[in-house]
């Protein structure tokens, strides 16, 4: 491989063992409008990005990983970093070691017709108490990145069949993650969906009128039949009755029609309407891609905070990669503390900024 700027130049041997095209590629970095053909573009979402991801997966699906704490940063929670009180020193004393799993989820959410997405989301899950711990996955990401030499591989120790209870299990927080993608793919779909619909609508209406109109025409036509009939030669006279006869039946057929098409627009077009919105209806997969077994430790977290000349320190219990694990509350309101409602002081109790 080559790196010249944002473009890799990538050869790829013919006796690979991958399911990658073979041969000679460009990858273009990040993401551009307009891309020539021939090249590929590299980004977290981009079609060859995530088959080169499967391909790594194929031959390494499970791993595992220690997170030393002694090399992560602690982690500041929002309800402390949103507040106008300095924490001094933070400091994490670990008791014990845990256990998670990082799972990478491919996530597909596809409609019948045009609207699909494909990204890759991981999720963090404790392997006791399946709590999902949020900032782990990120944590671990960074952790990955080259030029780090910050954790050590091991041999995955949890067993086949509780990871795959775990996988089941992260499924449902990962789906409430991703639900507002979820909700604007939605949106986007049943906008395409009433569109549709509206364009049907109109054409129906379109032919209504057209109708409408020929069959006045008609009508005009054979008023001016009648009046042939009532007062023409015998030989005209036969010539008219047939052409009425005819123009009659065309009446009949045009007003059933017309009566068809006024009932389906009074109903809504029912049939139409199912089948647009089951084109449009959504479709969401969740594909586990890689496990990572993540050896992290529990304990707690000592913060000194000061505030003008006030000093006190909390002690919380904290994760390493993970930040503080439990919930902290106001002494005063009792509810929990949060990047909405950080802590605003600390004389003698804690109290929420509305509190203070
Ligand atoms: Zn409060």
């Amino acid at each position: 491989m080559e790196i010249q700027g944002d473009k890799w130049e990538v050869q790829i041997p013919e006796d690979a063992e991958t399911d990658l095209p073979k041969g000679h590629f460009t990858l273009v970095c990040g993401t551009i409008e307009e891309i020539d053909e021939g090249l590929k573009q590299l980004h977290p979402e981009s079609p060859f990005f995530q088959d080169v991801l499967e391909d790594a997966a194929d031959n390494a699906p499970l791993g595992g990983v220690s997170i030393d704490a002694s090399h992560t940063e602690i982690i500041i929670p929002d309800w402390l970093q949103e507040a106008d009180i300095s924490v001094t020193d933070a400091e994490f004393l670990p008791y014990y070691d845990r256990r998670a799993l990082a799972v990478l989820f491919r996530v597909s959410i596809e409609t019948v017709s045009e609207y699909q997405r494909e990204f890759l989301r991981a999720i963090a899950i404790d392997t006791r108490s399946e709590e999902t711990l949020p900032n782990l996955d990120q944590t671990f990401l960074d952790l990955t990145e080259p030029g780090r030499d910050t954790i050590t591989s091991h041999e995955m120790t949890t067993e086949m069949k509780r990871i795959q209870e775990l996988v089941d299990a992260s499924r449902k927080p990962l789906v409430e993650d991703i639900q507002p993608t979820i909700d604007e793919t939605h949106q986007e779909a049943s906008r395409a969906a009433d569109a549709e619909l509206e364009e049907y609508r109109q054409l129906q209406q379109q032919r209504e009128e057209e109708l409408a109109e020929k069959l006045d025409r008609l009508q005009s036509r054979i008023e001016e039949l009648n009046a042939m009939i009532d007062d023409s030669e015998q030989e005209d006279r036969v010539e008219a009755l047939k052409e009425r006869r005819d123009r009659k039946s065309d009446q009949e057929d045009i007003e059933s029609e017309l009566t068809k098409l006024r009932q389906q627009r009074e109903q809504g077009y029912p049939e139409q309407q199912r089948e647009i919105r089951n084109r449009h209806a959504l479709e969401v997969v969740v594909t586990p891609v890689t496990v990572t077994e993540i050896e992290y430790e529990r304990g707690d977290a000592e913060f000194k905070l000061t505030n003008g000349g006030a000093k006190q320190t909390i002690t919380v219990g904290y994760g390493s990669g993970v930040g503080v694990t439990e919930e902290v509350s106001c002494d005063e309101c009792g509810q929990p503390l949060t990047t909405d409602r950080p802590l605003g002081g600390f004389k003698e109790k804690l109290r929420c900024v509305e509190c203070n």
